[in-house]
């Protein structure tokens, strides 16, 4: 298939090709469609490859709001961590280009859009769907960390969703690729582990404590340390301040794993291939890993 050529970055050419021997692509190899959405840098189309007739969507960043932004590396390091990424659950990314004026991504494309207004409208899901979502996006992370690349910016809003109903993991702009243990702070406030609210080292861990987020968010419609101003929020991390509101009503197995996730010390997070071996993933999640409503 055409588009599975990858970049024409001359930097990121791969040991086992050569760059004379990569596709550069162009826009003329693209028809483009509708628009799917406007980010922080630029817009998302629909766009169909004219070759291979292959649908994707085309990411169009403006180098000036990226430069302005200095967020260049940034970018450079999640198109460089991405293309390299196969799996389901993990939105590809096929390749890129660019001309004076802007970068192009080519992006798989998730048919059903974004999780996040899915939630917004059923404000919280099932706990078969809950449990279907963070299944998937576990094997998913397990995958990443095994390639050492953390995500560091689970969250909802940087989840889509396929033809299928199946989750994608888009957004790789915080993940780091590293055997190093990391002291940066990055990532969403309400996600963000107490290590990363403490800048002290952080490792692979932070991504359980995500998915221990994105689990409680999924089950009650919000995230478990919101409060009005950032600073309760920072304590709330920290003190691990979990509670269980009696509405709506989740199983107390569902808890139990979230108390799980949510451990203030990451080495005492329930590792991720235990995650998926928890009797409430067992007994909810669809073993297709796909939700069918
Ligand atoms: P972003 O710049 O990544 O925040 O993308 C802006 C919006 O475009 C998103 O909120 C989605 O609605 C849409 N979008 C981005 N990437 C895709 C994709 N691969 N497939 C479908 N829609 C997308």
């Amino acid at each position: 298939m055409g588009i599975e050529t990858e970049s024409q970055d001359e930097r990121q050419v791969s040991s086992e090709s050569t760059a004379a021997e990569k596709k550069r692509w162009t826009l003329n190899d693209f028809d483009i469609g509708k628009p799917l959405g406007k980010g922080k840098f630029g817009h998302v189309y629909l766009a169909r490859e004219k070759m291979s007739k292959h649908i994707v969507a085309l990411k169009v960043l403006f180098k000036s709001q990226l430069k302005q932004s200095q967020v260049e590396h940034q970018l450079r390091r999640e198109v460089e961590i991405q293309s390299h990424l196969r799996h389901p659950n993990i939105l590809r990314l096929y390749g890129y280009f660019y001309d004076q004026k802007r970068v192009y991504l080519i992006l798989e494309y998730a048919a059903k859009g974004e999780l996040y207004k899915e939630l917004q409208n059923c404000k919280y899901f099932s706990e078969r769907r809950a449990a279907t979502y963070i299944a998937s996006l576990a094997r998913a992370l397990i995958y990443c960390h095994g390639k050492h690349v953390i995500h560091r910016d689970i969250k909802p809003e940087n989840l889509l969703v396929g033809a299928e109903g199946e989750l994608k993991i888009a957004d790789f702009g915080w993940s780091v690729h590293t055997f190093n243990r990391r002291r940066t702070m990055c990532g969403t406030l309400d996600y963000l582990p107490p290590e990363m609210v403490e800048s002290v080292e952080h490792d692979a861990n932070v991504d359980i404590w995500s998915l221990g987020i994105l689990c409680y968010e999924f089950l009650y419609g919000v995230p478990p340390f919101e409060a009005k101003e950032h600073s309760d929020t920072y304590r709330r991390i920290v003190q691990v301040d979990l509670k269980f509101p009696s509405r709506p009503i989740v199983s107390s197995a569902a808890k139990d794993l979230i108390s799980r996730m949510l451990v203030k010390d990451s080495s005492q997070r329930l590792p991720l291939h235990k995650v998926l071996e928890h009797q409430w993933i067992v007994q909810n999640a669809d073993p297709s890993g796909v939700y069918r409503g």
